[in-house]
């Protein structure tokens, strides 16, 4: 740790906490709560193993854990990651950029805040938090309200105690899961223990069922563990890889925190580091500033072999492998593929369509034409914009021959969400604020007339963004395209506000 100091020193962060745990017991192996070279001038003596601070994006796996136990997600199914709005809510992710669609488990190995946002929507504040509860974040306390959606990218606390033992328990779960006959342990998820108890088991019995099932578990440790990472991380991919560590990093609003919380089969060790004084640093991330001494750590630890998959809680189904989801008819490559047993619950593919196109696959048919039958994958408008971005194999779904059209989705509203509630700022000088309003449509050049509550707007061309300044209340926006297909769209303006920091 020590030999650390001065590459945090030299950016102006002077102190740092680790833990090592052996995950079977619980047992701190390694304690360290401060740096020495912090001294007394940066607060050297205080142990910040213990102190609250933003979890960053450490929640994301039980986020994923959760919905996997509950047949919600599979771990390779496509999210939707695109500019996102809820109640005056719009979380970014840290490049400021979207993916258009990526599969959940990418997702979270990049930890991409808009789909993790959005997944929370979907599976509720109360409920993850129930969750997080369960597996021992005591000290996340608080209500649904309090947290909101925020919950989910830092909004909060907890010490880098109770995260070490949290991570411990939930590959304890895996690990334990099948032993001795049965299929989960009691008492496998407990806090850390500074001191070894004597003698025997030393799980604290509990009669509650984990709320994570070992396969849901199996597979976020993977996604931690496996997922291609960024260049600026492929040093360490590799490095993990051999060592089997599933990790974790996450970075405070502000850039005051800096996590990397990894396990192996044997050990998890949990790295902080910041400034006690909760001054924020430029460079200061989980990656940068919290990852190298994780992996110096687990460098010194002896390595640990794989756990084998539960299989007890697995079944194997046929999954597209575009998409991640369950295989519709139309799926052209279908692989089949264990999933936790919940999982059959998840919809089949919503994106393979069977159509019928010409020979050179420029132009769709109409029954009787010259032409053959073909799966083609077509996401929504949304998703598609920004994802053709990053696929040139994406082909977007070709228009009918002779310009006929009926393609019922080649319009969707960007911004906002249908059904948003929007916040209008107030500008400087008192005056009310605009709204942009973005549309994405399949076809690259054509033109969308805008209509607001019977108001025409004007038209857009190509590039369909519209300013607009509402008053309070509700708002039925009507788009028609070249073709005269119409899109309906509400949304609500709730009371303007001249400062948003309070969100
Ligand atoms: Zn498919």
């Amino acid at each position: 740790m020590e030999h650390f100091a001065p590459i945090l020193a030299a950016n102006e962060v002077h102190n740092a906490s680790a833990l090592i745990v052996d995950i079977t017991t619980g047992h701190v192996l390694a304690y360290v709560g401060n740096l020495q070279a912090a001294g007394p001038e940066h607060a050297g003596q205080v142990d910040i193993v213990r102190a609250q601070r933003s979890t960053g994006s450490l929640l994301k796996p039980f986020l994923y854990a959760d919905m996997l136990t509950h047949g919600e997600l599979l771990p390779e199914m496509l999210v939707a990651d695109v500019p996102t709005q809820f109640d005056g809510f719009s979380p970014k992710n840290y490049d400021e950029a979207y993916t258009g669609a990526v599969p959940a488990s990418e997702a979270l190995a990049r930890s991409l805040n808009v789909p993790a946002v959005r997944a929370l929507r979907k599976h509720g504040v109360a409920p993850t938090l129930l969750t997080l509860r369960s597996m021992g974040f005591s000290s996340i306390a608080r209500s649904a309200d309090h947290y909101g959606l925020s919950l989910i990218i830092g909004g909060a606390e907890s010490s880098l105690w109770e995260l070490c033992g949290v991570y411990a328990s939930m590959a304890r779960l895996e690990m334990n899961f099948g032993r001795a006959g049965t299929t989960y342990r009691l008492g496998d998820i407990h806090p850390l223990m500074v001191l070894p108890l004597t003698g025997g088991d030393t799980a604290l019995p509990t009669e509650e069922a984990p709320p994570l099932s070992a396969a849901a578990i199996h597979f976020t440790l993977k996604a931690l563990r496996e997922v291609k990472r960024p260049d600026a991380e492929a040093g360490w991919e590799q490095f993990a890889d051999q060592r089997g560590v599933a990790w974790k990093t996450g970075t405070s609003v502000g850039h005051r925190d800096a996590w990397s919380i990894g396990v192996n089969g044997r050990y998890c060790v949990g790295i902080w580091t910041g400034n006690a004084d909760g001054e924020g640093r430029p460079g200061l991330t989980g990656t940068l500033a919290a990852a190298p001494l994780m992996f110096d750590l687990f460098g010194r630890l002896p390595s640990s072999p794989p756990l084998d998959a539960p299989f007890d809680e697995l079944v194997k189904e046929p999954v597209c492998r575009w998409s991640g989801h369950r295989a519709g008819p139309d799926c052209p490559v279908v692989d089949t593929v264990f999933i936790p047993i919940p999982g059959k619950r998840t919809p089949v593919c919503p994106y393979h369509l069977s159509i019928l196109v010409d020979e050179p696959e420029l132009h769709r048919v109409g029954p009787g034409m010259n032409g053959h039958r073909t799966s083609w994958a077509v996401l929504p408008p949304a998703m598609e914009h920004y994802f053709a971005l990053h696929d040139p194999t994406y082909r977007p779904l070709p228009p009918y021959a002779g310009g006929a059209a009926e393609d019922q989705r080649a319009m969707e509203v960007l911004y906002p969400e249908p059904n948003a509630r929007l916040l209008i700022p107030v500008e400087l000088d008192g005056s009310r604020g605009k709204a942009i309003v973005e549309v994405a449509h399949r076809q690259g050049h054509t033109h969308i007339d805008w209509d607001l509550d019977g108001v025409y707007l004007g038209r857009t061309i190509t590039d369909h963004r519209m300013a607009i300044s509402p008053p309070d209340g509700q708002h039925l926006l009507t788009l028609t395209d070249a073709m005269g297909q119409v899109l309906s769209h509400r949304f609500t303006i709730v009371a303007s506000s001249r400062d948003r920091a309070s969100e």
